[in-house]
């Protein structure tokens, strides 16, 4: 894996926690691609600059046209500094749509960018016949039949450390040799606790993940389990089963980063210490294995795993999300984008802890709610989303009195 490659890498998200691993992994094992693209939301100019000095790629997309400008600045520095030349830098929501989509077959593109936005670069990506390594769950469970008429057989490969755990234990079987997925979720900071204990919940308390050091939006989305019920969603799409053959399990070691479990009885598992460079690395080199990408377990001194059921009535995020995965037409992208809403007003201080998830649950059962069918294609999607983003703000402002059980301060 040493040899300089053919294939080349367009990065959504670089600065991210699962892009700046993605760069990590890229400079151990330079055979696996050649870095051509990067694109950034452009909150942080000086990581940007960091990373284009060190890892050199041939363009730079900013999302946000508002800090284009500060990210031009920092970048041109760090060039400078570096003796380089500095890449052209685009700026704008397109023009992350067109790096996307600007490679080919032979290629890869990782999409590590936080929430729906992902979606068009993900379709932009499947569009161009490139694998498409898939970390923003969120562009698959919002578009759903969308994403996965749009890509070829094996063509998106997941980074998400359940769905890669499951996808290497499914390598040789046939589809009608599953029975059952088995999704394991570490449980989050507040597993245990009941619902009267996490009235007070703040931010800082939700951001103290036990197992996995991540972005802002997934650290929250675990706390609540929100991620969970993305995750059950993703596994649908990404495996084509019906949510009632996917299973959650609590085992709080995230040691088992899932399971499947076949016709004949046997569960396949997948298991290695918490590190995200194993599922970026399995998905970019596939079918390659890198040596020595992440430690191995160590057996030679005790640890037990264990195994417990979910506490729905505290944490109702994946009862909620299966049965708007099982109504459709749009339904899980009004859950994503009230989701998205919520935990923003959650840092805000507009809603809490609890206020989050039921502020899903609102929006789901508001009358207004438009549906869209797999006709009306992206456009449906989108409007569906527009819609749960307003509704969402709207009940936000309008604070505790209209929804039942949301309170929207932390008292
Ligand atoms: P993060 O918040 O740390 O990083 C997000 C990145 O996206 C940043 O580089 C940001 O600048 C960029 N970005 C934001 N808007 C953008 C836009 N419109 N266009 C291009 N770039 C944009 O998030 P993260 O924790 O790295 O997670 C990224 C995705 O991977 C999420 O969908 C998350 O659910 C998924 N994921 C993350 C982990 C993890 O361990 N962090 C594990 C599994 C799945
Ligand atoms: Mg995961």
């Amino acid at each position: 894996t040493g040899a300089p490659s053919a294939r080349r890498l367009v990065l959504l998200g670089a600065t991210g926690s699962i892009g700046a691993q993605t760069l990590e992994v890229l400079a151990r094992y330079p055979g696996i691609a050649r870095l051509h693209g990067l694109a950034v939301g452009g909150s942080r100019p000086e990581v940007v600059a960091d990373q284009v000095a060190r890892h050199r790629p041939e363009r730079l997309v900013v999302a946000d046209p508002a800090r284009a400008e500060a990210v031009e600045r920092a970048v041109s520095l760090a060039c400078s500094a570096a003796g380089i030349t500095a890449p052209p830098i685009e700026a704008g929501q397109q023009a992350v749509v067109d790096l996307a989509g600007s490679l080919g077959g032979q290629d890869v593109v990782l999409n590590a960018i936080t929430g729906s936005v992902g979606l068009l670069p993900t379709l932009s990506a499947l569009a161009s016949g490139a694998r498409l390594a898939l970390a923003n769950k969120e562009s698959l469970v919002v578009g759903g039949h969308l994403v996965t008429d749009a890509a070829a057989p094996g063509q998106i490969l997941p980074v998400d450390s359940e769905h890669t755990a499951i996808a290497q234990a499914l390598a040789g079987v046939r589809p009608d040799q599953v029975d059952r997925l088995v999704v394991t979720a570490s449980g989050g900071p507040f597993r245990g606790r009941t619902r009267a204990e996490l009235g007070a919940v703040t931010p800082e308390q939700a951001l103290a993940h036990p197992t996995w050091a991540m972005g802002r939006v997934i650290t929250t989305n675990s706390a609540t389990l929100v991620n969970k019920a993305l995750e059950v969603i993703e596994a649908c799409f990404q495996f084509d089963l019906p949510e009632d053959r996917i299973d959650v399990v609590v085992h709080p070691q995230s040691i088992v980063h899932s399971m499947a479990t076949l016709v004949d009885g046997s569960t396949i598992a997948q298991a290695s210490p918490p590190d995200m460079r194993h599922a970026i690395g399995w998905a970019l080199a596939h079918p390659e294995k890198l040596p020595g990408l992440a430690a191995a377990l160590d057996f030679s001194t005790a640890q037990s795993w264990t195994f417990e059921p979910v506490d729905e009535v505290t944490f109702p995020a994946i009862s909620i999300a299966r049965a708007a995965h099982r109504e459709g037409g749009g339904a899980m992208a009004a859950y994503n984008a009230a989701n998205e809403e919520a935990v923003e007003a959650f840092f805000t201080g507009g809603l809490s802890f609890l206020g989050i998830v039921e502020m899903i649950r609102a929006v789901l059962e508001h009358p207004g709610r438009p549906r869209a069918e797999l006709a009306d294609g992206v456009d449906g999607v989108l409007a569906v989303e527009t819609w749960a983003r307003e509704t969402a703000r709207i009940l936000i402002s309008e604070g505790t009195t209209k929804i039942p059980g949301v309170s929207t301060t932390s008292s």
